[in-house]
């Protein structure tokens, strides 16, 4: 499907609103960057596959060996999938990772375009 860039803002706001309570300023400070880089990314790297309650996402770094890494994001996990099966170390840490802010945006953006349980590819529509 098609991610309209519109209500993709919309989600991006509805998400920054979304600051759990807990989180003091360094948490927050870090919950703003990475809503921040998952906007840009979602943005510019449009590719983006969704299944299941579980986002495939596509990594800004390489591994040493200039190979592609994914991240395989849940409500409940972060994780990095290939190459390996590792949490991914922000959510080991306790902090929030882009990953899982991507993937906020994602679920509020079915909400508000009210789709119920999409499936596969997810792609942005730039206009
Ligand atoms: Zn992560």
């Amino acid at each position: 499907m098609l991610l309209n860039q519109n209500l993709l803002e919309k989600a991006v706001a509805a998400t920054r609103k979304n600051k759990p309570q807990h989180f003091g300023a360094n948490l927050t400070k870090r919950r703003r960057n990475a809503i921040n880089k998952a906007f840009r990314h979602l943005v510019e790297n449009p590719f983006i596959n969704y299944e299941n309650g579980k986002l495939l996402i596509l990594s800004d770094s390489r591994t040493e060996n200039g190979e592609a890494k994914f991240y395989e994001t849940s409500r409940n996990e972060c994780k990095l999938i290939e190459p390996g099966n590792f949490l991914c170390h922000a959510f080991w840490d306790g902090f929030p990772c882009w990953h899982r802010a991507a993937f906020e945006i994602v679920e509020n953006y079915f909400e508000i375009a009210g789709e119920v349980s999409p499936q596969g590819t997810v792609e942005v529509c730039p206009s």
